[in-house]
């Protein structure tokens, strides 16, 4: 799969998560691939960075900037994204963060409720506005991601892990109740990735240690492709399951 095939023409393709890290890589190789990516952040500079990058490569985009905890917010998307396009190809959410790292008994109560807000209710809600359209594609593709901390109990992970969980069984749940559609959804676990969330699950790491999000991004695109078939998988990239990843 090259650049040059632009296997997606024609497509959209929703990914959040789209200003920095694991989400910008991937609105760069969707659009590289022909699709016309929705990109959603709440930093619009960084959105306007990403648009000049795919413009540089040839693709298109619509920057929509927007902090998803404003669920209307993700339900006027979904009804504009209907009066434009009638249709959703892709949902790709990278959206995530980390909350604090800490002993469970002292977290902050508005830390866990702004943590499962961004890592599950979104996601609950992104599913909710974006399945009607998901459904009116030949072949709607949904990858949301996912940790090995959501996997593995691990002490001081909290709020992060219990998000994660929560939102595997969430999208595994909503892959049982699409499976005899045309529609595909699936978990991706990077492992560690060289990102702004990862330096801060980690500050005294060697970011040259880390894989890049490129590299993560590559490994998702599979997974938005209309061949793609499995459903329901929680997919990682080889050796991730191995190591201690956010
Ligand atoms: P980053 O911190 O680099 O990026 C997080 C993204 O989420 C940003 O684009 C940010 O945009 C967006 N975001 C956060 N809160 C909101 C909000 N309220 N509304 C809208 N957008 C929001 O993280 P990564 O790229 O590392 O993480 C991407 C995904 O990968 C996450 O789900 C993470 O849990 C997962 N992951 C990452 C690993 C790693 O090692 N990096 C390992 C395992 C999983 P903005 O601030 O502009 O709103």
């Amino acid at each position: 799969m090259t650049e040059t095939d632009k296997i997606l023409d024609g497509r959209i393709a929703l990914v959040t998560g789209a200003s920095r890290g694991i989400g910008a890589a991937v609105a760069k190789k969707l659009a590289s691939l022909g699709a016309h990516v929705v990109a959603v952040g709440r930093t619009t500079g960084a959105l306007e960075e990403l648009d000049d990058e795919i413009k540089a490569l040839g693709g298109t985009a619509t920057l929509t900037p927007l902090d998803l905890t404003d669920f209307d917010g993700i339900d006027n998307l979904g009804a504009a994204l209907f009066e434009r396009y009638k249709k959703l190809d892709i949902v790709v959410a990278a959206a995530g963060m980390l909350g604090t790292i800490g002993p469970m008994h002292q977290l902050d109560p508005s830390v866990w409720d702004q943590t499962m807000a961004v890592n599950t209710t979104v996601n609950f809600r992104l599913i909710r506005s974006m399945d009607p359209l998901l459904r009116q594609s030949d072949a709607g593709r949904s990858v949301y991601v996912t940790s090995t901390a959501g996997q593995v109990a691990r002490a001081y992970w909290s709020v992060y892990a219990v998000s994660k969980a929560a939102l595997e069984m969430m999208v595994k749940t909503y892959a049982d109740e699409i499976k005899e559609t045309p529609m595909r959804v699936n978990l991706f676990n990077p492992g560690g990735t060289r990102t702004g969330m990862r330096k801060q699950a980690f500050p005294g790491e060697d970011p040259l240690t880390l894989r890049t999000p490129e590299f993560v991004a590559d490994q998702i695109a599979p997974l938005c492709l209309p061949d793609c078939q499995i459903n329901g998988e929680s997919v990682a990239i080889e050796g991730s399951d191995a190591e201690i990843a956010s």
